[in-house]
């Protein structure tokens, strides 16, 4: 059933779910990304047949032959998204239609069948109903969810597989930093590139994230907590971090963020921060920005306010930047009023504090 027909879902309740004073305690201090919850999604997926056998069972190991494709050849995308406690008690999620549509572009660059979308927020409905009880109720805590899927298929031949398994799984998160929202220091690195035109950059794949991880390694040798990337071609413009976009905030209250072409993720808090910033009536501008006018706006003062934004960390003020040859910060280093502005309404949005005039938050009933 590959075409528009809805896959029913077979719900098999974990026998033995964590105890609900275990659970507490877990929920107490969450950390980031390593409890998670009772159940989990399965949805497979062969060649001639289409997605078949989607369940919502205990979540467990998945037993995978040495030859599994992607052990080898990294077909593998992912999604990241939040389940919010809501001010009134519910359940939100925010634009999960945007990261439906996203995977399916995903699959698309690394030659996968796309998960038909309306099966990607069915699954995500099913496993936030059966592991309610997992939703932390603090602020800037959520349920962190994380849709996958990869390639299964039994064979070591170079080509797209032929069988693929979903998964779907969600991780109890307090803040993405331990600090919680403080500005970090970025570092330039003069080693690495992301991503180059034609390559794997606007998709949202694990293969970007193990490239990834070196140029992170640099960053921390020289003091830094993340690592901004530098267009593979000229190395001179800005592209984004590892795993979040980038924002320029001017004297004049203008926002200024490097455009989408290939190289740079489509980051969903990006698009929604652009958004939001121009219903406050400022000006928006997606345009390249080169290392040196940073730098040289950084120094004259020009440049108020530089943040990285994504769903974990949703802002993060850059407070200072680091590269081989020096580092400036911008403005005090202290976090800006307009990344904070941004960030709070966008928290409120998300956890349904503040109208949502742009139909962004999904209610789970
Ligand atoms: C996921 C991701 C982002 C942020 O995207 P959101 O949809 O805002 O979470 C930014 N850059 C990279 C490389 C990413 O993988």
């Amino acid at each position: 059933m590959s075409g528009g027909d809805k896959l029913e879902f077979e719900i098999r309740p974990n026998p033995q779910p964590v105890a609900a004073a275990e659970r507490e305690a877990l929920l107490s201090n969450p950390g980031f990304g390593r409890i998670f919850t009772d159940h989990m999604v399965t949805i497979r997926y062969v060649e001639g047949k289409g997605w078949y056998d989607a369940r919502v069972e205990a979540r467990a190991p998945i037993a995978m032959d040495p030859a599994s494709a992607v052990l080898h050849y990294a077909q593998v995308i992912f999604e990241g998204l939040k389940a919010y406690h809501a001010a009134d008690g519910g359940v939100t999620l925010f634009r999960p239609e945007a990261n439906a549509a996203r995977f399916v572009e995903s699959a698309r660059r690394m030659a996968m069948p796309p998960l038909p979308k309306q099966a990607f927020l069915d699954s995500l409905r099913h496993l936030i109903e059966i592991d309610r009880a997992w939703l932390p109720t603090t602020e800037e805590s959520s349920l962190y969810l994380r849709p996958f899927m990869f390639a299964n298929e039994v064979f070591l031949g170079v080509r797209p597989a032929h069988e693929y398994l979903f998964l779907l799984i969600a991780s109890p998160v307090g803040s993405y930093f331990a600090k919680g929202v403080q500005p970090v220091t970025v570092w330039v690195s003069p080693t690495y590139t992301r991503a180059a035109p034609g390559g794997t950059g606007a998709a949202k794949c694990g293969g970007n994230y193990a490239a990834s991880l070196a140029a992170q390694a640099e960053a921390i040798e020289h003091d830094c907590d993340q690592v901004v990337f530098l267009d593979a071609v000229q190395r001179r413009y800005v592209d984004e971090l590892g795993g979040m976009n980038i924002f320029f905030v001017y004297d004049d209250g203008s926002l200024v963020t490097p455009p989408l072409g290939g190289t740079i993720l489509p980051g969903i808090t990006r698009d929604a921060l652009i958004t939001l910033a121009r219903q406050q009536g400022r000006t928006v501008v997606e345009r390249p920005v080169a290392f040196d006018e940073w730098r040289a706006d950084a120094a004259s003062g020009r440049l108020r306010e530089v943040f990285a934004c994504g769903t974990a960390a949703v802002i993060t003020p850059i407070g200072r930047v680091r590269y081989p040859d020096g580092e400036f910060t911008i403005a005090d280093g202290t976090p800006g009023e307009i990344t904070t502005g941004l960030r709070q309404t966008l928290v409120d949005i998300q956890r349904g504090r503040i109208e949502d005039v742009n139909g962004w938050i999904h209610r789970i009933p």
